[in-house]
């Protein structure tokens, strides 16, 4: 449990750090980081998007990109993202496209990201194409819901995450409902403070299935992206008693993780959806990834030698 929690924290505490990612931006996909980036450039995921499709699942797409700090870097995410989302209608790809504010400068102006934000979704909504605004942090949760409850006045084709270990999220399920939301519940993957999320497990497993009840019961799309039985069994076993149709929801799961339990449940009948990132920015990723799951280390180790 100590150990836990201290290579939880030393993950975390080197996602943050800016000059391990501009090393590794250098490096590329290392240390079996391969195994859960789908590649350094978009065309280099799309043949996985083809194999994951032909295997009946779902993708939705992250260009990987945290640490944005200039208006020029986050047009220019945008215009990669409209690029991606032609691609993806090009190839007629199985595949919504997942994004972070952050990468579109949202600590730079509001307004900024709004305007990007309708060029990429004036852009989604010409190919029909979903787009989901991850969460981050929780200092900035509010500015991520205000922006995604402005746009979705004028878009119906974009969803969002609510994280189950932030106090505020049973209000924000509430708040959202009047906005149709297509909402993705996850337990949430950042460090935060007691101040503002339960700093224990099995509260934020407990609200995790609280808000799927919640959000699914509210008649709105839900996603349940987790790789915990115990979540998944609950939302099965949810939709069963109070018959709830597959078309309301779907599970998704990280790319590289508990693969063939992604073709099980789609075999079941089940929507599955695989995120799956690229692009040169897989560091913060890819520490976060190891900070959620011990086992994600001898993972990591065997990549370092299997090159
Ligand atoms: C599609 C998707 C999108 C996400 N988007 C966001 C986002 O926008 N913002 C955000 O903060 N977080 C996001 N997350 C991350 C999320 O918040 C969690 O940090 C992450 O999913 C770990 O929680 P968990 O529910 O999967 O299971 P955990 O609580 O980490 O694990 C519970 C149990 O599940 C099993 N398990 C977990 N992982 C594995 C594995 N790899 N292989 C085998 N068994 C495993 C184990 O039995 C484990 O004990 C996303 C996750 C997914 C899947």
């Amino acid at each position: 449990m100590v150990v836990e929690a201290i290579s939880k924290n030393f993950f975390l505490f080197l996602s943050n750090n800016r000059l391990l990612d501009k090393l590794a931006k250098k490096w590329g996909p290392k240390f079996g980081a391969d195994k859960i980036v789908g590649g350094e450039t978009f065309d280099q995921a799309v043949p996985l998007i083809k194999r994951l499709n032909q295997q009946g699942l779902q993708v939705t797409v992250d260009h990987l990109g945290e640490f944005i700090n200039s208006e020029p870097e986050s047009r220019n995410r945008s215009q990669e993202c409209m690029e991606t989302i032609r691609t993806i209608a090009e190839h007629q790809l199985g595949s919504e496209v997942s994004l972070k504010l952050t990468s579109l400068g949202l600590d730079i102006s509001e307004e900024l990201v709004i305007e990007n934000m309708e060029q990429i979704l004036d852009t989604a909504e010409k190919h029909g194409v979903v787009v989901t605004i991850d969460m981050e942090d929780s200092s900035r949760c509010e500015r991520t819901l205000e922006i995604y409850k402005r746009l979705k006045t004028k878009y119906q084709n974009l969803g969002t995450v609510i994280q189950s270990y932030l106090y505020r999220s049973d209000c924000d399920i509430d708040e959202l409902d009047e906005y149709d939301p297509y909402l993705r519940l996850v337990k949430g993957a950042y460090k935060e403070s007691g101040k503002v999320a339960f700093p224990a497990k099995e509260k934020v497993d407990a609200n995790l299935k609280h808000l799927i009840k919640k959000n699914l019961l509210n008649g709105n799309y839900t996603a349940i992206a987790s790789h915990d039985d115990q979540i998944i069994n609950y939302t099965k076993e949810l939709a069963a008693e109070q018959r709830i149709p597959t078309d309301q929801f779907e599970f998704q799961m990280l790319y590289g993780m508990r693969n063939q339990t992604q073709l099980d449940l789609a075999k079941e009948g089940y929507t599955v959806r695989v995120y799956l990132p690229y692009g040169d920015d897989w560091y913060g990723y890819f520490m976060r990834r190891m900070a959620e799951r011990p086992a994600n280390i001898a993972f990591a180790i065997k990549g370092v030698f299997s090159k």
